[in-house]
């Protein structure tokens, strides 16, 4: 018997997940990583969720996961973004005290079974003599035999970190890179990348103006990300903000060249939504400030993490630029900004379980898949745990397609199109967001969770709960009907066809709220706030989600003709030989997933199906 069933690597945030998903699947877990203290460690930013962020978050909780409820714990600042917007495109976010996320997530950890967590740094793979994953080799020396790993390596990598003309082997600052999994993964064969990402200087609230600057204060009524979450537990602090001016960019634009970014020593791409603040000034000439959120680290800690102005300028640099700043003219750095390069793997080396497929029982998640983002890897880290876990049991992979879940559509888009840049996510990715919306991740996600067996008995419970009073009340909202004209009589004006109309029918109209309607009806008034809200936002959502039905079903059609694994492209004579190698680097699972592959056209897709239809093709693989 093996010493465990699945070893992870790495205790960042896909390590986190992937290891306690395991873990609650039943798996004999080990998460090896390089420092216990570091566990669900914020690299960057003390905040958690936002944009496509907070909704990964939500459906990370919806399995069972742990990064919600940790926010939860450490949040001393709760927003919803885009609360002026339709709920499909809303955000929640919250700023996180640092110490207070590395503790919450520490414990969750701890109090899971089945998982042990120990130190240690992984330098190399056991394979048996069919090339699959067999155990995990360490520093020491010491080989653990395993059934599957997942590695979650972050920006450790082969990770440099760039500070000025400065160059220093790292995997983030004051930690040593991972260098051992670099050769290993260039011995098996796979396409690496390098890409780079920065962080900005750290400052001391201690020595910043903050009554010269506008307050952000967060939301009266916070929304959580887990659902299991009541109530705000840490103290709530407000953010500040302040802005960049005609000064600090005519200081940054006479020191580009000691920019590593411009200096042609950093080479490789970064997160294009997240640039740093010497990118900013070069590409957008024409703006005479950016704005700075000012946010603070912790409750007890007076470090204040000015989000906006990441930078690789040497720390002298640095100073000046900070001090051109309207209430940080005397604010000390307490750490320099920096930017860090890293080695990734090519994504499309991926199955969509995350398995890889050069190695059998091998799998990837997080920063090393070409992501950027602790949700992003948090999301993938769970996916990945939940499949290791399935296959060292001998069982079918777990997959959540585009239909189901924003993790489906990271996965499928990390899987079928590659990165150029580092992947982060947006709602704008996901076409089905009107079905796909923060406020229902649990309806979507928790009933495969609970069938896959992932999901703890308080969540069950929880989710029994919920469901009941959703029942409940939907019956409720079915059974009480009016008249236009009896309507007309509470000013509520609709179409005077003589035909009654019911809860369910009036909540479609936006500006009818279940509040509104317990004037005709008090019993309305009855239904717990939560309940009322998801109804009042499924009604409103229910004419679009039935016009979509039809595009869902067209793409289920495509998900449901499997490609054989083993198909060769080669064969279908009129794909170009473009097309053929794309496909051959790729193999989409799916025909769906080859029509997603950049540049392929619909002749490619017709020739494609005329040759699968030909040959005897297996079902998709889906746990049921
Ligand atoms: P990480 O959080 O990096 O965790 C990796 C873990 O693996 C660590 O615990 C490490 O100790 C461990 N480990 C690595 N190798 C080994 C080994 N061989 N053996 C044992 N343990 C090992 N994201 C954004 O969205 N926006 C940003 O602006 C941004 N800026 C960033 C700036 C910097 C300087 C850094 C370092 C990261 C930044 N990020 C940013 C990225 C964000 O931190 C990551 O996306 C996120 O942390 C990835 O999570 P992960 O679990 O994949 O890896």
């Amino acid at each position: 018997m093996s010493d465990f069933d699945i070893i992870v690597v790495g205790g960042g945030h896909a390590g986190c997940e992937a290891a306690a998903a395991a873990a609650r699947l039943g798996a004999r877990t080990l998460l090896v990583t390089h420092r216990l203290d570091t566990i669900g460690e914020m690299s960057c930013n003390p905040a958690i969720g936002g944009l496509g962020k907070g909704h990964l978050v939500r459906e990370i909780d919806a399995l069972d996961g742990l990064m919600g409820r940790a926010a939860d714990r450490a949040g001393i600042q709760f927003r919803l973004l885009n609360r002026s917007k339709g709920p499909a495109v809303r955000g929640p976010r919250a700023q996180a005290d640092r110490v207070l996320y590395r503790r919450a997530v520490f414990e969750l950890m701890s109090e899971q079974g089945n998982l042990e967590m120990r130190a240690g740094e992984a330098v190399d793979l056991a394979l048996d003599n069919s090339g699959r994953v067999c155990g995990v080799t360490l520093a020491d020396g010491s080989t653990l035999s395993c059934g599957a790993a997942v590695l979650t390596t972050g920006t450790f990598l082969r990770g440099v970190i760039h500070l000025g003309p400065d160059q220093i082997p790292a995997g983030r600052m004051g930690e040593a890179p991972s260098l051992g999994l670099s050769e290993t993964f260039k011995r098996a064969g796979f396409n690496l990348g390098r890409m780079k990402t920065g962080t900005p200087p750290r400052l001391d609230g201690r020595s910043i103006d903050f009554d010269a600057l506008a307050v952000q204060p967060g939301d009266d009524k916070p929304s959580f990300f887990s659902s299991l979450t009541d109530h705000v537990t840490a103290a709530q602090m407000p953010c500040h903000i302040t802005r960049t001016t005609a000064a600090t960019h005519d200081l940054l634009r006479q020191n580009i060249d000691h920019s590593p970014l411009y200096s042609g020593q950093i080479e490789s791409r970064g997160p294009r939504y997240c640039p740093s603040i010497e990118d900013k000034v070069m590409r957008f000439p024409e703006r005479d400030q950016h704005q700075i959120f000012l946010e603070p680290e912790g409750i007890d800690d007076p470090t204040v993490y000015p989000n906006g102005i990441s930078t690789s300028l040497p720390e002298a640099v640095q100073a000046l630029m900070i001090s051109t700043i309207p209430g940080l003219e005397k604010a000390r750095i307490v750490q320099p900004g920096y930017a860090i390069e890293y080695d990734h793997i090519d994504p499309r080396e991926l199955h969509p379980s995350l398995e890889t497929r050069k190695i059998p029982g091998l799998f990837l998640a997080g920063q090393i898949n070409g992501t950027t983002g602790y949700e992003e890897a948090a999301a993938q880290g769970l996916v990945a745990g939940l499949n290791g876990a399935l296959l060292a049991a001998g069982g079918a992979p777990f997959l959540i397609d585009r239909t189901e879940g924003y993790v489906g559509v990271m996965i499928d888009d990390l899987v079928t199109q590659g990165i150029s840049e580092p992947y982060r996510m947006f709602t704008s990715r996901a076409e089905y967001r009107l079905r796909l919306r923060a406020d229902n991740a649990d309806l979507r996600l928790t009933g495969l969770g609970l069938a896959l067996g992932c999901i703890g008995p308080a969540r069950a419970r929880h989710f029994d709960q919920r469901k009941e009073a959703l029942a409940a009340a939907s019956r409720l909202l079915e059974s009480v009907q009016a008249t236009p004209n009896e309507l007309a009589r509470f000013d509520i004006a609709v179409r005077q066809d003589g035909k009654s109309r019911n809860v369910h029918a009036l909540l479609v109209y936006p500006e009818i709220t279940l509040d509104r309607l317990s004037a005709i009806w008090p019993a309305l008034k009855e239904i717990d706030p939560a309940i009322a809200e998801q109804l009042e936002t499924d009604a409103q959502y229910a004419p679009y989600l039935a016009r979509q039905e039809a595009d869902i079903e067209a793409f289920r059609r495509d998900e449901s003709l499997a490609l054989p694994p083993d198909l060769d492209y080669g064969l279908i004579g009129s794909l170009s030989t473009e097309l053929r190698e794309k496909l051959t680097a790729t193999r989409p699972v799916t025909l769906g997933a080859a029509a997603r592959i950049q540049g392929i056209t619909p002749a490619a897709l017709v020739a494609l199906l005329r040759f699968v239809r030909g040959k005897k093709t297996s079902a998709p693989r889906k746990a049921s």
